[in-house]
């Protein structure tokens, strides 16, 4: 495993975390957690040519959501040379997709550029998962022998998050240890956003700032703690946020749940307002979301969403794509996306927000429209 930036406490063992504070596994976990098992590869016989082709799929996708992100596709591109292969066929794609606008990126040009990451195919046995897919990618990246490739994907998704857990039960203030990690998404549940068990929906931004702890180790209190998570610097340019969907039975939902789940994505999020520790304003603009649509036997389909914002504003616009490159306007607004995803039984999987600082020293990006009040 290479050495990851940045120093941070080693985790305190909190016993078994409360049933509710399942997501942290994985945020513990992170794409940096998992880099110790991505050298791990097995060649399985089985279903390996079906996986094989779900795997090209989705990289067709989520490597032209990657190319989206102008300043990482100039920061990659602009890297010399470099010894890693990985590094020249991520370089090869970037520079594929925009010469052949229009074109999907071949199979053999995917299996070629990205050897290393088809030879995690082990790995994408959730593929149905295109959360944990992208963590597979993102993690071989940062991976990389290349620290710069490998610092610019960092720098691109990586999150250093710090989290205080404080028992508020009757004045016990019992406090943990704080923790230290590093992700490259924030899980959001789906069911607690809908409030589909509480009968109390939340918002993406609560999640992401609070979560519930494990017991209180004191003990005459043994009550559950509560966590609250600073932003630490640096930031991510882009921020994404995986939904997670646990407990919800069918991998397909109907209108309902669609037409109720999209409108909870937030044009912006303010991180000053959402995290602790956040010292300037920061603002993540809704840039772009990758989906999923359950195939009939064929496997998951995936496809994006991505905002293209000119220089006017007032031209911005929401577009789709699929894994053959195909793009087509949606619409000026993020309704015209929910009504789109809910007649085509889209999925949300990721959302991705544009993160900028907001300091008048800063000029301020193009962004998202603000909903419209209904
Ligand atoms: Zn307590």
């Amino acid at each position: 495993m290479p050495p990851l930036p940045g120093p941070g406490p080693v985790p305190p063992d909190w016993g078994q975390p409360a049933q509710q504070w399942q997501g942290q596994d994985q945020q513990e976990q992170g794409i940096y957690g998992q880099l110790a098992s991505l050298s791990v590869s097995d060649d399985r016989p089985a279903d390996s040519g079906s996986r094989h082709e779900q795997v090209t799929h989705f990289l067709q996708v989520a490597m032209q959501m990657l190319w989206r992100f102008e300043g990482f596709r100039a920061q990659v591109c602009g890297l010399p040379p470099s010894s890693d292969p990985l590094v020249s066929g991520v370089q090869t794609i970037m520079v594929s997709i925009t010469e052949r606008q229009g074109s999907p990126l071949s199979s053999p040009l995917l299996h070629s550029a990205l050897h290393g990451v088809y030879a995690e195919q082990s790995r994408f046995d959730s593929i149905n998962d295109p959360c944990e897919a992208l963590e597979v990618v993102i993690g071989k990246f940062c991976a990389s022998t290349d620290r710069r490739f490998a610092g610019c994907v960092e720098q691109l998704f990586g999150m250093s998050i710090m989290e205080m857990c404080e028992c508020n039960y009757n004045g016990c203030g019992e406090m943990l240890e704080p923790m230290t990690y590093k992700q490259s998404a924030s899980f959001v549940s789906v069911p607690t956003l809908l409030g589909l068990q509480s009968g109390v929906p939340g918002t993406i931004a609560q999640q992401l700032a609070t979560a519930l702890g494990p017991n209180c180790p004191v003990p005459t209190c043994k009550k559950q703690m509560g966590i609250q998570r600073y932003l630490m610097q640096p930031v991510p340019q882009v921020m994404s946020i995986s939904f997670t969907y646990e407990g919800m039975g069918a991998t397909s939902f109907g209108g309902d749940i669609l037409g109720a789940l999209l409108p909870k994505a937030e044009m912006q999020l303010d991180l000053q307002q959402t995290y602790k520790g956040v010292s300037q304003p920061v603002v993540g603009s809704l840039i772009g979301m990758l989906v999923c649509a359950q195939g009939d036997g064929a496997g998951p389909r995936y496809s994006g969403f991505f905002y293209d914002a000119p220089f006017d504003p007032s031209e911005g616009h929401w577009s789709s794509f699929n894994a053959e490159a195909q793009s087509s306007v949606i619409g000026t607004d993020w309704s015209a996306v929910t009504t789109h995803c809910v007649q085509q039984q889209l999925q949300p999987a990721v959302l991705f927000y544009s993160v900028q600082l907001t300091s008048a020293a800063v000029p301020a990006p193009a962004q998202a429209p603000l909903p419209q009040p209904a």
